[in-house]
């Protein structure tokens, strides 16, 4: 069956095809963002996931077989903190093996430069490096953790030494926090290969005491950053980018901004998200999601699975960012470290 044809099979209540498969490893951290875990939730008694509950290698790869059966093109690792999962080089081996997918993977990179050169070998195609200020002061005051600003870089370092191409940076913006984030990172990447994208700070999950006064509108920090440096907007590249694409007029590279909040995408949502624990979201600001691990445990067919999934992306109506304003009161929502950013 011709690609194309197999991406277009599957499509939800709104006409969106299933793309991107996105599979939190691991719902621990060993940074407490304050806008994803913030430690007063997060500490020492926080019941994260016992292991028996975690999904195995196995169990990941099977479902991510049956995804790619349905027309999935892309999977990206994340968390918690993916490179925190014991021997993820051997999942990435797993996935590499499956037909015409791309690996990706997002990472606050404290031990990337440890990690770099085995994710390369086991096959992963892409890397996005979360980081949200280039001052060590503010890096903590984001992270509240005991990593320095220059961890993450040596991680940058060694990824593009062992081979990665188009590293992608995430930098959080939160108002009065970081702001000087925004020039600081778009001057010192300026120039090179990586790829700098602005988020707006989200609402996501119901511990992280989101305020709309926080938030940076990406329209404000594309204005700050084209009067110091004049940009001119990208066509955007694929159905299913997240981001709003920009280039710099004097040829010296690109950068995003993902607008979330003011100007949510959820048009062209291809993503499904699958937690830690085995279950399905297909949005990032579910409130329940849908158990797959009880079926995978107790000898349900790859055929059964199929169908399972299938229905619930042809149920899929979700579009949080569209209705935020009158949804986001009373709704309990999944925190991204156990859904997966
Ligand atoms: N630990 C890895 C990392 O930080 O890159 C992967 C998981 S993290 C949940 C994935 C991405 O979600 C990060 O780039 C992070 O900055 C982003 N994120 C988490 N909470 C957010 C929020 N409230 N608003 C915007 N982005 C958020
Ligand atoms: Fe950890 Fe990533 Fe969440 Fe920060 S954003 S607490 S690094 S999972
Ligand atoms: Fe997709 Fe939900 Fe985000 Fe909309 S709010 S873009 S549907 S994950």
């Amino acid at each position: 069956m011709n690609d194309n044809l197999l991406d277009s099979t599957l499509v939800d209540q709104l006409q969106r095809p299933l793309q991107d498969l996105r599979i939190s490893v691991t719902d621990r951290c060993n940074f407490r963002c304050t806008y994803c875990m913030p430690r007063a939730v997060f500490g020492h008694d926080y019941p994260f996931l016992p292991r028996p509950d975690i999904l195995t290698f196995e169990e990941i790869t099977r479902v991510s077989q049956i995804f790619s059966n349905l027309g999935i093109r892309k999977i990206r690792l994340t968390g918690g903190e993916p490179l925190l999962r014991k021997n993820l080089e051997q999942l990435i081996t797993q996935l590499a093996s499956l037909n015409n997918i791309e690996i990706a993977l997002t990472t606050n990179a404290s031990i990337l430069a440890k990690k770099a050169k085995a994710l390369k070998e086991a096959g992963l195609n892409r890397l996005t490096v979360s980081m949200d200020a280039l001052d060590n002061p503010t890096f903590q005051l984001m992270s509240d953790a005991d990593f320095h600003v220059e961890d993450v870089l040596k991680g940058i370092e060694e990824a593009h030494k062992v081979g990665f191409e188009d590293i992608k940076v995430n930098c959080v913006i939160k108002r009065g926090v970081n702001d000087h984030a925004l020039l600081d990172l778009a001057r010192y990447f300026k120039g090179t290969a990586v790829t700098v994208r602005f988020i707006e700070f989200m609402d996501v999950g119901s511990t992280n005491n989101w305020q709309p006064k926080e938030v940076i509108p990406a329209q404000e920090m594309r204005d700050t950053l084209h009067a110091l440096f004049p940009l001119e907007p990208v066509p955007g590249s694929y159905l299913g980018e997240v981001a709003r694409s920009y280039r710099y007029q004097d040829g010296s590279g690109k950068v995003g901004f993902i607008t979330s909040v003011t100007q949510p995408f959820c048009q062209h949502c291809t993503r499904i998200r699958l937690s830690t624990d085995g279950k399905l979201y297909s949005c990032l600001f579910a409130t329940t999601g849908q158990d797959i691990r009880t079926m995978l445990r107790s000898g349900a067919s790859d055929n059964e699975l199929q169908q399972a999934i299938t229905r619930i992306w042809q149920q899929r109506n979700d579009r949080y960012s569209e209705v935020r304003q009158i949804e986001s009161r009373n709704r309990k929502k999944i925190e991204m470290s156990y859904i997966g950013g």
